[in-house]
């Protein structure tokens, strides 16, 4: 019999595109797929699976809206629409997550709060971001809300605590426009610090409504260790990881090698970088707020070395002129982590044609039962070129 994917409502949110596959099938498929795009450039590693298949993501959304009948619901936008599908439990989402943004939906009635309309810009709570930090536990509740007036919020968040206590901060965010952006630029710590901290393979990062943070823990382990284990670090190495983010790679990076050199376009993903560097009493980290092209075009013209750099651009991939910059910087070592396997199929191109060689091509599984692969890559330079 075909594999049924045990979710009522999976054709209408579309978040998951791999529904007719099996787990173990999804793995060949994308496995497959790699080897298609990238298996000319050398061998494909077996691709790892997700430690957890299921209910992996740890940063989980919901839209708030009001059906006709006057029923308050909460769930994803249909794809490519502004109608909400109502959704109770997802099965990506962390279980608590979920209960939580549920809990939320029926303090709503009895505290006599609305959901926001976003055809009318009237009403209360727009949507609930919830972050889990799974390495710590820690939970963060963002309440955005199109009205910066909450009533009883004391007793809101009281009753929420209540029923939830592993929730560690709660947030108010307010967003009174008209934009499909879920956060606005007001926000508000109702309860804790504002933040959350995990850790992660012996690093703590602190997480706050807006930072960049992989959200499949547990995946993220694997595709860190493996592109350390790529990077192959040594004590006196000098390390480039560009597309920083907010410098979690560098980061993990900087207990081996000599000193790291972080580059990364968003001002709030470098601030967040700094922070999480003193929390973790790193000396040997420097952080520039940078577009990494122009970054590495000026250290190539100053002739600079590195020994091995760490890429891990969005899904367009990366550019000539940085490749070109890198190239001329000829680190030892490329290690090329990629969420686009066609992208950097193009960029292996580039690197393999001026004076690299692929040797390590490795699948991660960061996103099940969705058509997303990741995938390390380790080049290493090829000698008098
Ligand atoms: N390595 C990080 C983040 C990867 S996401 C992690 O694992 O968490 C890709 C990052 O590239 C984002 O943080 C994005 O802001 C950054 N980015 C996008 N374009 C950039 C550019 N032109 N220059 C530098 N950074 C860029």
């Amino acid at each position: 019999m075909a594999y049924q994917f045990p979710c009522p409502v999976a054709k209408k949110c579309g978040g998951c595109q791999l529904t007719n596959l099996s787990y173990e099938e999804q793995l060949s498929f994308k496995q497959a797929k790699v080897i298609r795009l990238l298996g000319k450039f050398g061998r494909v590693s077996e691709i790892l699976p997700s430690p957890s298949p299921f209910h992996y993501r740890n940063k989980v959304q919901a839209a708030f809206g009001t059906t006709r009948s006057g029923e308050i619901i909460s769930g994803v936008y249909q794809s490519s629409t502004h109608n909400i599908v109502k959704v109770n439990s997802c099965l990506l989402e962390n279980k608590t997550a979920d209960a939580i943004i549920v809990t939320v939906r029926s303090l709503l009635r009895s505290f006599k709060l609305s959901a926001y309309n976003d055809k009318t810009g009237r009403g209360f709570l727009r949507h609930v971001l919830v972050k889990t930090a799974v390495g710590t536990g820690e939970v963060m509740v963002v309440l955005v809300t199109g009205t910066r007036e909450f009533k009883s919020k004391n007793d809101f968040c009281r009753a929420l605590l209540e029923k939830h206590p592993e929730i560690t901060t709660i947030i108010q965010n307010v967003n009174n426009r008209f934009t499909s952006l879920v956060l606005g630029e007001e926000q508000t710590v109702l309860f804790g610090s504002g933040y959350i901290t995990d850790e992660l393979l012996g690093k703590k990062f602190m997480i706050s409504p807006r930072s960049f943070y992989q959200i499949n823990y547990g995946g993220t382990k694997l595709l860190y260790s493996k592109a350390l284990e790529f990077a192959d670090l040594h004590s006196g190495d000098r390390v480039i990881d560009v597309y920083a983010g907010v410098g979690t790679i560098g980061m993990l990076a900087s207990g081996t090698a000599g000193e790291v050199l972080s580059v990364e376009l968003n001002a709030d993903a470098v601030a967040d970088a700094r922070r999480n560097a003193k929390l973790n009493g790193i000396q040997n980290m420097r952080f520039v707020c940078a577009d990494a092209t122009e970054f590495l075009l000026g250290m190539a013209a100053e002739h600079e070395k590195a020994d091995v750099v760490i890429m891990d651009p969005p899904r367009a991939g990366s550019t000539v002129p940085f490749m070109k910059s890198v190239c001329t910087l000829a680190p030892e070592r490329v290690v090329y982590v990629s969420c686009n396997p066609e992208t950097l199929a193009r960029d292996l191109h580039y690197f393999v044609q001026h004076g690299y060689k692929v040797k390590k091509i490795q699948p991660v599984d960061m996103f099940p039962h969705t058509q997303h692969v990741e995938t390390v890559c380790l080049m290493s330079r090829v000698e008098g070129k």
